[in-house]
């Protein structure tokens, strides 16, 4: 007996020591890692270790002192307690392992509390009940057993069960362990039975001891092994995480530029092995910085959230959508049978994107410039391709947005010479080499030229004079309209004001952009620049073209009121060719119509010219309007044009549109005025008026 009590002695003495390894491993784990699983795992531990010691120590003395003694009653309550608070934190850590949640603190404080007083009560019942047997027998390694055993084998049975989600080595290990444990545990229990009928133990139970410790061991291990796993997935996540931020745009979740290029490489490869083509879009949404700028951006991203959802579900699973950019989106489709499938695919698209786009109650209608460029033949590699399909959006932009083109060789070049006028632009005002001609206008009535019409050139640096036709829209399209707009208006009132001066009595005829009457500021700018260059508001007439007129909102309209009433009038220009209706003009305060050229150049030849001039002219006398013709050449335009009543013109038959010097000579020799200039090759003085 002495033997085995020896063995069993040194046995907890040795598991004790491993328990307190197994916790100062948590412990400097814990340090590094913060996890909350670590600290229940470590106290449990150390709760195990301090448990198997007090059994050691107990025993020892239960060889010299009977069990009332008040030094193993002592040791009793500490084995107790420790051995049964370390079940629930074993538990606790085993379950926050499992799940990656924390058990609230209070919840461990009651488990503990009770675990604690349950292992008082067992010391106590152990010592003061020695006659009772069942009882002793309970308090003595009984209950201890069912609790341990019952939950090792639960916590075992938890962790089997969340093998769907928690995988590896560490969990198998550690549920091995607690399941071999739990039935050791209840193995025990069979043996205090045994003893405390036959009043002996069993023989191997001296051995069972080191059973114990491996399985203390492997559950040790285990737990850090699965700290580790669990670690390194993490960190695989994280990569992977970091790999997506790579090559995906954070707003739409996209693929971005660089995984577009490298599966386009890819697609090319591909393609050229198998002798097929392929298709890429390259779109641009039109209007979206209105949107952006007038909605705000977080209406924006949204916006731009909705397309991308609506284009990755229109296009197939091989297809890649990409944004590249703000508003700009590209796609891939790899295999086309057929080049006209990219058209196919573009229609598609388009219409898509046509539909309303509902963002907080708000349809927001978009609409998309598209540009397509295939390989091989529009080029044989990504950035080739990229760049070609882009050149031909330009180009469908260019062409009334809304749209798409393919590309065509002759797009690039014309988007870099775009370019580089772009630029000769934002230098042109400053430069000086913008500069304005004037067209007279006169009157059928008096045959005295009554106004001039300004008229913008751009003195290039190297392509020499340029015409409105070849920067109007590009400075429409880039902004610069406001300056260019407001220096021109500026320029035409300055040297009018000065002619008047020199006692030609002429008004400016001066032509705006429809963004220049949407600048906020459009009737201050106005009405400044009549103060500063002490124009009378009567000797200015705005001119805008038909069809902005007709499509302008309340706003632009109220504007144009506003600069009315100052005493400014307005004229449409190009009349004919926007299709507006009679009521349409009655809203509008306009005060003159510009007949087009067109209509003026085949007056004398075409009935059905003739016939709109003739009811042009009608119309706008019975809404009060004075009529002026456009682009007259000829005396036979000009006898037809005064058959019908109308008021004044301008054109080539008087004179071309000349520097404002060249304009006043001009003007002189036509109404017989003194100072007599000499005729310019570039202007033509008319015989008659
Ligand atoms: P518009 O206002 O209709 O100007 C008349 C255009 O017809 C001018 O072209 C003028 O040179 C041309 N023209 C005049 N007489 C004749 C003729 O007998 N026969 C023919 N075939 N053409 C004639 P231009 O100067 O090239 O201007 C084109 C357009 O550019 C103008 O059309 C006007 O809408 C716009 N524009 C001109 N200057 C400015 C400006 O300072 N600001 C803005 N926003 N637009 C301008
Ligand atoms: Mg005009
Ligand atoms: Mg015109």
């Amino acid at each position: 007996m002495a033997d085995f009590i020896t063995a069993v002695y040194i046995s907890f003495i040795i598991q004790a020591g491993g328990a307190l390894l197994t916790a100062a491993v948590f412990r400097s784990f814990q340090r590094y890692y913060q996890k909350a699983y670590l600290t229940h795992l470590q106290w449990s531990w150390l709760a195990l270790s301090v448990h198997l010691l007090a059994g050691a120590v107990g025993l020892y003395l239960s060889s010299t002192f009977d069990a009332t003694h008040p030094a193993r009653l002592l040791v009793n309550i500490i084995a107790g307690i420790a051995g049964f608070t370390q079940i629930p934190l074993v538990l606790f850590g085993t379950y926050e392992l499992t799940t990656g949640r924390a058990v609230p603190s209070d919840r461990v404080r009651r488990a503990l509390i009770a675990a604690a007083t349950t292992g008082l009560v067992t010391a106590i019942v152990f010592v003061w009940k020695e006659d009772a047997g069942f009882a002793r027998f309970l308090a003595r390694v009984g209950l201890r057993a069912i609790l341990s055993g019952a939950g090792f084998l639960a916590a075992a049975y938890g962790i089997w069960r969340a093998r769907a989600t928690v995988q590896g080595l560490g969990p198998r290990m550690v549920s091995g362990a607690f399941f071999v444990y739990g039935l050791l545990q209840l193995h025990y229990l069979g043996v205090a039975v045994y003893e405390s009928i036959s009043q002996n133990y069993p023989a191997y139970v001296s051995y069972t001891g080191f059973l114990d410790i491996l399985m203390y061991f492997l559950m040790a291990l285990g737990t850090v092994i699965w700290l580790l796993e669990n670690e390194q997935k993490t960190a695989m996540q994280a990569a992977a995480q970091i790999q997506h931020l790579a090559y995906h745009d954070t707003l739409t979740g996209l693929p971005n530029r660089q995984l577009f290029l490298d599966r386009l490489n890819l697609a090319i490869s591909h393609a050229h092995r198998s002798q097929r083509r392929l298709a890429v879009f390259f779109l641009d949404l039109d209007r979206f910085k209105v949107i952006n700028d007038s909605l705000g951006h977080a209406i924006g991203d949204r916006l731009l959230q909705s397309i991308s959802r609506r284009l990755t579900g229109l296009l197939r699973e091989g297809d890649t959508v990409t944004r590249i950019g703000g508003d700009e989106f590209t796609i891939l489709v790899p295999h086309l049978q057929h080049s006209d499938d990219a058209i196919v695919v573009a229609r598609k698209v388009r219409d898509a994107l046509k539909h309303p786009i509902e963002i907080d109650g708000r349809e927001l209608y978009v609409s998309t410039s598209i540009g397509i460029s295939l390989y091989p033949n529009d080029g044989e590699d990504a950035n080739a391709l990229l760049r070609n399909a882009d050149a031909a959006m330009y180009r469908a932009k260019a062409q009334g947005r809304d749209t798409f083109r393919l590309y065509a060789p002759a797009m690039n070049a014309k988007a870099l010479e775009q370019l580089a006028l772009e630029n000769g632009l934002r230098k042109a005002i400053a430069n000086g080499e913008l500069i304005m001609h004037y067209q007279p206008i006169v009157s059928f009535a008096t045959s005295r030229v009554i106004g001039v019409e300004a008229l913008i050139r751009w003195n290039h640096p190297e392509l020499g004079l340029l015409y409105p036709a070849d920067f109007i829209s590009l400075a429409e399209a880039t902004g610069l309209i406001g300056p260019l707009g407001e220096w021109s208006l500026k320029e035409a009132c300055t040297q009018v004001k000065t002619l008047r001066e020199r006692g030609l009595n002429l008004h400016a005829a001066c032509n705006l952009s429809v963004r220049q009457i949407q600048q906020l500021d459009f009737v201050e700018t106005i009405s400044s620049i009549l103060h500063d260059t002490g124009l009378p508001a009567e000797a200015l007439d705005l001119e805008i073209t038909e069809s902005i007129a007709m499509q302008s909102d309340d706003d632009t309209i109220e504007k144009l009121r506003a600069v009315k009433r100052l005493g400014v009038r307005i004229s449409i220009d190009d009349f004919g060719t926007g299709y507006s209706s009679l009521s349409a003009l009655r809203l509008f305060p306009v005060d003159s119509l510009k007949i087009d050229q067109s209509f003026v150049h085949d007056i004398t030849a075409t009935s059905g010219d003739a016939a709109i001039a003739t009811a042009v002219i009608a119309m706008a006398h019975s809404l009060d309007l004075t009529v002026i013709a456009e682009g007259v050449e000829t005396e036979g335009q000009l006898a037809f044009l005064r058959g019908r009543g109308c008021n004044a013109y301008q054109g080539y038959y008087v004179s071309h549109p000349l520097t404002a010097e060249e304009c006043e000579a001009v003007i002189r020799a036509h109404d017989g005025l003194p100072i007599a200039v000499k005729k310019r090759k570039t202007g033509r003085v008319a015989k008659a008026g």
